[in-house]
């Protein structure tokens, strides 16, 4: 595989490192064209964010570390980019929070299936749900083959964890009656208005810091995290993450208007 040297005074370093990342994933069979579109257009809300954690992404994951250590039954989601993207993350949540990991794609096929397996396996995962014939559950209301879930997983969860999802799928996790907690960097996509918790932020930036407050906060009595989540408005949420964004876009526009 070529790999491209990228200057680390780059501005932009972390980002092409990351389409890097995803380019030996697309080269391995675990990215699929969709997903490296999908990622672009996550960049181009990570540009008008400012490439940063923001105070209300920093907010939702507080409340989703607690509502993932609450939970009896977690499941944490993992699609081709997340397993290129955070796999030592994934790996490492798994573990602090006591959920399962279930692979789930939206363009599936078994040979995929397999290797974004393999690729968390490779960074510890122990038992992986929802490859072949696993995943023989079916979520109603749902046309793409997303719905095929594994019943020892996502089907029975309480709490999943579906990071770069599709707002079809988290519109029929929540009509089961799960919480549904997301990472996305659209405010307005389907998903980020529809899940329970929505952190507008990057996966890459989001997973480290939710296994750091899920690793704080493990051990914490249940009132006290119960707290943590039931104070918590998602829309509320997500309107301070679209003001912060045209808050700094018109900070950006001023500036210009003064030189
Ligand atoms: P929806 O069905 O929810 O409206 P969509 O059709 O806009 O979603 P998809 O193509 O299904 O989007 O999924 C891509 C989503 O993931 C986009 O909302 C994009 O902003 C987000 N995304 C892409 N890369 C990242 C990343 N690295 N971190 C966080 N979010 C990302």
């Amino acid at each position: 595989m070529k790999t491209v040297k990228i200057p680390p005074k780059h501005p932009r370093a972390e980002s092409l490192r990351m389409r890097e990342v995803l380019k030996q994933g697309f080269e391995e069979g675990i990215v699929v064209e969709q997903g490296l579109m999908a990622h672009g257009r996550g960049e181009a809300f990570d540009y008008l964010l400012g490439e940063k954690t923001t105070p209300p992404a920093s907010e939702a994951i507080t409340v989703s570390a607690a509502a993932l250590l609450l939970a009896e039954k977690p499941v944490i989601s993992v699609n081709g980019n997340v397993s290129m993207l955070t796999p030592r993350e994934v790996v490492r949540l798994a573990e602090v929070v006591g959920a399962k990991i279930e692979v789930n794609l939206f363009h599936r096929s078994s040979d995929r299936e397999i290797a974004v397996m393999s690729r968390l396996r490779s960074f510890g995962a122990g038992e992986v749900l929802g490859v072949g014939d696993k995943a023989s559950a079916e979520l109603h209301g749902l046309k793409s083959l997303r719905r095929w879930v594994d019943p020892d997983g996502m089907l029975v969860a309480d709490t999943v964890l579906v990071p770069l999802e599709d707002g079809d799928r988290t519109a029929a996790l929540r009509s089961m009656g799960k919480t549904v907690l997301t990472i996305d960097l659209n405010p307005l996509s389907r998903t980020a208005q529809t899940a329970s918790v929505t952190i507008v932020d990057n996966v890459i930036r989001a997973m480290p810091l939710l296994v750091k407050e899920a690793e704080r906060r493990r051990g914490e009595a249940t009132d006290s995290l119960g707290d943590v989540v039931k104070g918590f408005d998602n829309q509320v949420n997500l309107e301070k993450s679209i003001s912060y964004i045209a808050d700094r876009l018109m900070q950006i526009s001023a500036s210009k208007d003064d030189a």
